[in-house]
């Protein structure tokens, strides 16, 4: 068992990390930027450090001043959480060459999952569905790019090996664009991440973004913890997420959670993992892995009763994984609702002082933030404040016990997305499940 943990994030995720190490009895410490002294992990943690200024890469982004302490709190592992450092791969080797554990999975593996074009060839090795494309980064020879696309078929997407956050991404509709768009696409990714490899993908016109918790233990156990529908998307970010993914044959569900598993013991993964897919009528195509905790995890935790960041813990502490895939019981439904600090219209970052706060409650309900009266949100960061979890025996409970809580969330001094998700709950074709990920933006006439 890990004896001190040092939490390298800050938000809800460093305040849900804090809980998981107190409830198994591990130390805790608390980083954090000038601006960020009084968030609630801080105050709670065994002990705080301030880190650097507010700037992310002086604070949350700085490598030396997170190693260092680590060295002088004693702590033995870090948790990054989400975001920031979570898949930097230099960051979790200079962690473990400095002897201390990166909770989360090896630098290598990290690096090839960080690599689109890897992380297919490795995904299409283990069996799991990938997207028709390229298989592989694109040559400069215009008539093998046109051949390769026709027999795709048009539309295809250039993508580049090195994007992250839905950058670096071109639709190609007909072969005239084509050797222009991929020249263009790899200028574009020398210039934004040093590296200019893209590939080629066919383009689904109206997927669903379904995804698959995993965790594995890196001596050769894997679970599923199921899937998630995370396609209500603004700019490529989630809004709103649910578990089960509704209205997918099981058969086709249960192949695919199957393939993941066989993955993570091939690639000898350890730790909470994601496989993002795209589903089209009825087929799953890979996109990426993130090989982290997710911010939609709660979903998955609900319809399961597995703690993910506690597992993540005790796999980090060298433990195999303690539940076996016959013990998990999949029961219920369950949506979060991401409660960002931005205008609901403009969706403009809404930083300042929340004057006053009151938390919904009841059955199924769970709230996962770091916010309290008072609580000043900082313009340095993301805007999440928090997420809304809600259970039900079914997709229409869970659903009632969401819009119940979103009426009772109170939150005033600043303007939040509440009216936002207060629509979405009764918008009759998201009621009926299923909607892809252009739905959001069309309703919102993007
Ligand atoms: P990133 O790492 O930048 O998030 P992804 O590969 O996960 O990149 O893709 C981000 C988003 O781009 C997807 O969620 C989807 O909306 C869109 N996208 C990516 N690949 C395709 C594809 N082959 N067809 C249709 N849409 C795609």
């Amino acid at each position: 068992m890990l004896d001190k943990v040092l939490i390298a994030n800050r938000g809800e995720i460093a305040l849900r990390i804090l809980r998981a190490c107190k409830e198994l009895g591990i130390k805790t410490v608390a980083v954090h930027s000038k601006v960020d002294a009084d968030l609630k992990h801080v105050k709670l943690a065994d002990q705080s450090i301030c880190i650097g200024p507010n700037p992310s890469p002086k604070s949350y982004l700085n490598i030396p001043a997170i190693i260092s302490a680590m060295e002088v709190t004693n702590a033995v592992a870090v948790h990054p959480g989400y975001g920031f450092l979570a898949e930097n791969a230099d960051f979790a080797e200079q962690v473990e060459n400095s002897g201390f554990v990166f909770i989360g999975p090896t630098a290598d593996c990290i690096r090839t999952m960080g690599d689109k074009v890897a992380a297919i060839k490795a995904m299409k090795a283990s069996g799991v569905p990938t997207v028709p494309g390229s298989d592989g980064p694109l040559n400069d020879d215009p008539d093998t790019l046109k051949a390769m696309a026709n027999r795709i078929g048009y539309p295809v997407i250039i993508k580049a090996a090195a994007g992250g956050g839905g950058r670096g991404m071109r639709v190609v509709e007909d072969e005239e664009s084509l050797v222009t768009s991929i020249t263009i696409t790899k200028t574009e990714a020398e210039a934004a991440f040093g590296d200019g490899t893209v590939y080629m993908e066919k383009f689904l016109q109206n997927p669903r973004h379904v995804e698959v918790q995993v965790l594995s233990d890196g001596q050769g156990n894997a679970i599923h913890l199921g899937d998630r529908d995370c396609s209500l998307q603004r700019r490529h970010q989630k809004v709103l997420e649910e578990a089960p993914a509704p209205g997918i044959p099981e058969d086709v569900r249960q192949g695919v959670f199957e393939s993941c598993t066989n993955a993570c013991i091939e690639i000898g993964y350890r730790g909470a993992g994601t496989f993002e897919f795209l589903y089209e009528d009825g087929h799953y195509y890979f996109i990426e892995m993130n090989t982290r905790v997710q911010v939609e995890h709660p979903v998955s935790e609900m319809i399961t009763g597995v703690d993910i960041v506690k597992e993540q813990l005790l796999i980090a502490g060298g433990e195999p994984l303690s539940i076996k895939q016959e013990d998990i019981i999949f029961r219920g439904h369950s949506f979060e609702c991401r409660i960002n600090a931005e205008d609901p219209v403009t969706f403009l970052p809404q930083p300042g002082t929340i004057t006053s706060y009151h938390a919904p409650g009841g059955n199924g309900v769970r709230v996962d933030s770091h916010i309290y009266n008072g609580y000043r949100v900082p313009p340095n960061y993301d805007s999440l404040i928090g997420k809304i979890i809600t259970y039900g025996h079914d997709r229409d409970s869970a659903l009632s016990r969401m819009r119940n809580a979103l009426d009772e969330m109170m939150i005033d001094g600043i303007k939040t997305n509440i009216e936002l998700h207060q629509d979405l709950v009764e918008d009759v074709e998201f009621k009926k499940g299923g909607v892809n990920i252009h739905y959001l933006e069309k309703k919102l006439g993007l």
